[in-house]
């Protein structure tokens, strides 16, 4: 880890950074897409993603660029099920659905309590459920939720890191502890979690990177998470562009994903994806970007080790 970093972060910094918001409905989800993912019965099935449009999240963490599709105001009463009903009859079929809020589901200026009862009843028909939350809103509020709900609740936490300098530099505004104290809380409930954990955030060489995921996973597994999903870091949101002309931070590579998805198979705890949205991003070598694009996709799907891509990039 870099020792001579006089990286001060705060709330207020990072949103200095940022750039401007895109055009967002209140009406409308801001994105929608199927993507195949292995469900924990070992099918690999359809799975619905909903980016819904909502406020901003409360926290600020470093690397996080969700807040570009927010707005700025709670949306009205009846705006999330206006959006999740357009969304799904997009979809018909699916029986896999995640609905990501870039933010937290259980935060009742995002996701209206009120909102519950009719977004239950819109997803009657799905066999799991899976939504996003902070671990410091995991609480009676998600039992209310999934005592409503048909099918199977599954909550996505962001774990991030366990590295605790740089977990508090994430301004996450979590520790590992209250990250343990959620699953628990969910494990005791019998409600499922996922972790998503950071590859090589800022401040940290390649092989601390992947060092750090790795056991940020161990971690994560030990609390009970049933799932993981690795996440290459990215710039873009601007604390992490001027991190990168600094020398604060860099992209991950993508040979380190392979690694950390590897090593996070072998555990055999449970299943392990890696992020595979835009991963040209974490390679110099166009000779091998797609056979390793595809050797990550299969294992996500099979969660086995496939066999390594030879390329004179190994080398490098
Ligand atoms: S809690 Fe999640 S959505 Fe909110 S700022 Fe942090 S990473 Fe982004
Ligand atoms: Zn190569």
């Amino acid at each position: 880890m870099s020792e001579d970093s006089d990286l001060l972060v705060n709330d207020h910094w990072i949103v200095s950074m940022r750039g401007n918001k895109n055009n967002v409905d209140p009406q409308k989800p801001y994105g929608l897409l199927v993507e195949k993912e292995r469900t924990i019965s070992g099918k690999i099935e359809d799975t619905g993603i909903i980016f819904l449009t909502n406020r901003e999240c409360p926290f600020h963490c470093l690397m996080c660029d969700l807040w570009r599709n927010t707005t700025d105001e709670p949306v009205a009463i009846g705006s999330i099920p206006k959006q999740i009903a357009w969304a799904l009859d997009q979809i018909p079929g699916v029986k896999q659905l995640k609905l990501y809020n870039s933010g937290s589901f259980f935060d009742r200026r995002a996701i209206p309590v009120e909102d519950y009862k009719e977004i239950a009843s819109l997803l009657s028909n799905f066999e799991t459920v899976t939504v996003e939350s902070h671990p410091s809103l995991i609480n009676e509020k998600c039992l209310t939720f999934r005592d409503m709900l048909k099918p199977d609740l599954q909550v996505a936490l962001g774990l991030e890191t366990v590295h605790p300098q740089i977990l508090r530099t994430l301004n996450k505004q979590m520790t590992i502890e209250d990250f343990r104290d959620s699953v628990s809380f969910l494990t005791k409930h019998g409600i499922r979690s996922r972790a998503f954990i950071l590859l090589r955030p800022p401040l940290l060489s390649e092989s601390e990177g992947i060092y750090w995921a790795e056991r940020s996973m161990d971690f994560a597994f030990n609390t009970g998470v049933e799932c993981c999903t690795i996440i290459p870091v990215r710039a873009g949101n601007g604390a992490m562009d001027f991190l990168m002309g600094k020398g604060d931070f860099n992209l991950p590579d993508i040979h380190s994903l392979e690694m950390v998805l590897e090593y996070g198979i072998g555990l055999n705890k449970g299943r392990v994806f890696a992020d595979v949205w835009d991963l040209g991003l974490f390679s110099n070598c166009n000779n091998c970007i797609k056979k390793r694009t595809d050797r990550l996709i299969e294992m996500n799907m099979s969660q086995e080790i496939a066999t390594p891509i030879k390329c004179e990039c190994n080398d490098a």
